[in-house]
């Protein structure tokens, strides 16, 4: 078993050239990873990501948080994959559950798992987002949500595209809450993802793919979560606007 650590950041919707730069220049005093068995992905708001390219230390990739469902167009105020891509950017994020949820963007399963396959079909790689509402994991939902969830994404991949996918598994009650998940409960969710995996991709798919946790991960909770044998990293989202995260990079250590 070859899983390299990965620790996704999320900045969302937030940031200012000014606020861009203090935390760049407080990442880049971290100690290089280039040669450290972790992948460190930061995921910036498009409109900035030329600039935070120009300031982040170079060992530290780049993402976006969202892309098109398919080729360029008349699609106003949309970023194709393309163009993502032609940005020099590698990485994706989609099917955040804020991207899933919230009332003015709702989008279904089907829509992200379009957008996985496009963005793949064009070279990014995904960080491809699951995870179960409160009410669905209070009704005894959890694995069923998931599934779902992965389920629609599988059926239009092939074994191939696997290897430019991590999923990040961020439990929506646990996301900017503060209330993260036990590292039991997030072994337990890992451990049946990669059993899903292995019964309906393939066994070794299932052996190499990354599984993050998402979900109020801190410099304080990372390393109890990051020894956990099915949790191969992290996608974090408030805590990799603050200079805790170069802790949360570290956490790789604790493999
Ligand atoms: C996220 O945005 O993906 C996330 C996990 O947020 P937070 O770490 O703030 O809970």
């Amino acid at each position: 078993m070859t899983r390299k650590f990965f620790v996704g950041g999320n900045w969302k919707c937030n940031g200012t050239r000014e606020t861009i730069a203090k935390i760049c220049e407080e990442f880049n005093k971290g100690p290089s990873v280039g040669d450290a068995p972790v992948e460190v992905v930061l995921g910036c708001p498009f409109i900035y990501a030329d600039y935070t390219r120009e300031k982040l230390r170079k060992d530290w990739i780049l993402a976006v948080q969202n892309c098109w469902v398919g080729k360029g167009g008349a699609f106003t105020g949309e970023v194709s994959a393309e163009m993502i891509k032609d940005a020099g950017i590698p990485w994706v994020i989609l099917g955040h559950s804020e991207r899933r949820h919230l009332p003015e963007l709702k989008e279904s399963d089907e829509t992200v798992a379009v957008k996985v396959a496009y963005a793949l079909a064009n070279g990014l790689k995904v960080m491809a987002c699951i995870g179960e509402l409160l009410e669905e994991r209070e009704a005894g939902k959890t694995q069923e949500v998931n599934e779902r969830q992965l389920k629609a994404i599988a059926a239009k991949l092939k074994e191939d595209d696997w290897k430019n996918v991590v999923i990040a598994y961020e439990p929506v009650w646990a996301i900017g809450t503060g209330k993260v998940a036990t590292p039991e409960q997030a072994q337990e969710v890992h451990e049946q993802v990669r059993a899903w995996v292995a019964a309906n991709v393939s066994p070794a798919v299932a052996a190499d793919v990354r599984i993050l946790y998402g979900g109020s991960v801190t410099a304080k909770n990372c390393k109890e979560l990051g020894e956990k044998p099915d949790v191969d990293g992290f996608l974090v989202g408030g805590a990799s606007l603050k200079p805790e995260f170069l802790e949360i990079v570290d956490a790789y250590k604790s493999k």
